[in-house]
């Protein structure tokens, strides 16, 4: 059975305050929520300064803690860069890797994107994989190349045993912040795409095994119809994450 998901990308937003009072303030309400939250894995994804501090305030029993970034190097003459080695040090076990945001903004291909994610996997962190369509893409009716491209020049490359460690999160663009959510058929109909081309290169026993996260305007008013897609393991929330109470109204729609 594959895990049901939920998880919050806090970007660049938060103080080392507010960080730790969202962080407490979701752990408090999961804890004494009457819904049954304990099958979901409840992810954070902090600020780098805020993960350790994030990490302390939260139960790990219930919540994981994990960094959006890491460098495509190992070590060395990198200023301002946070290697997969520091992250794993701080005892984080998740990273996102490939956001559309990091692809976007900072340059990021699918070859530094496939050498974070083998560093990150070295160290023995799980990954959060993002792929997604932009709008022009999708109007042009490429989403399927575009996405295709994506995982063949990433993940796809990766042995079965390194897959236990990949969830993937498909995030198409135009839904990301603004306000727009694919329908749930447009959402399943990827995720259902991705899970065939997990069984095509490895076998269906594995594409089961994988959860595939929807991102992009994911609101506890969207989130149920959502999550109950075949093909869809839970969410990558970006926006509604950064409201405890939106947030773990998103994990109890599950
Ligand atoms: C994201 O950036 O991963 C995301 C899904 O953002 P939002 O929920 O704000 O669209």
């Amino acid at each position: 059975m594959r895990k049901k998901i939920v998880a919050g990308n806090w970007k660049m937003n938060t103080t080392l305050e507010s960080a730790i009072l969202l962080a407490s303030e979701i752990d408090t309400r999961l804890a004494d929520s009457k819904k049954n939250v304990d099958d979901v894995t409840v992810l954070l994804f902090p600020p780098f300064p805020f993960i350790h501090s994030v990490a302390d305030v939260v139960n790990a029993e219930k919540i994981g803690v994990g960094s959006q970034n890491i460098a495509n190097q190992p070590k060395g003459a990198f200023t301002g860069e946070v290697s997969a080695e520091m992250i794993a040090s701080t005892g984080v076990g998740y990273i996102i890797i490939g956001h559309s945001e990091r692809r976007a903004y900072y340059g990021e291909t699918n070859e530094i994107l496939a050498q974070k994610v083998d560093l990150a996997l070295a160290n023995n962190l799980d990954v959060v994989f993002c792929c997604g369509e932009k709008l022009e893409e999708r109007e042009a009716g490429q989403y399927f190349d575009v996405i295709k491209t994506q995982l063949s020049e990433t993940i796809l490359k990766l042995s079965s045993d390194q897959m236990q460690h990949i969830i993937i999160a498909y995030e198409p663009v135009w839904a990301i912040g603004t306000g727009k959510t694919a329908t749930p058929e447009q959402a399943q109909e990827i995720h259902a795409f991705i899970r065939n081309l997990l069984s095509e290169k490895f076998d269906d026993a594995l594409a089961d095994s994988v959860s595939i996260l929807y991102g992009g305007s994911c609101k506890p008013s969207n989130a149920k119809e959502l999550f109950s897609q075949p093909d869809i393991d839970g969410g990558l929330i970006g926006g509604a994450a950064l409201k405890a109470e939106d947030f773990v109204q998103i994990i109890e729609s599950y």
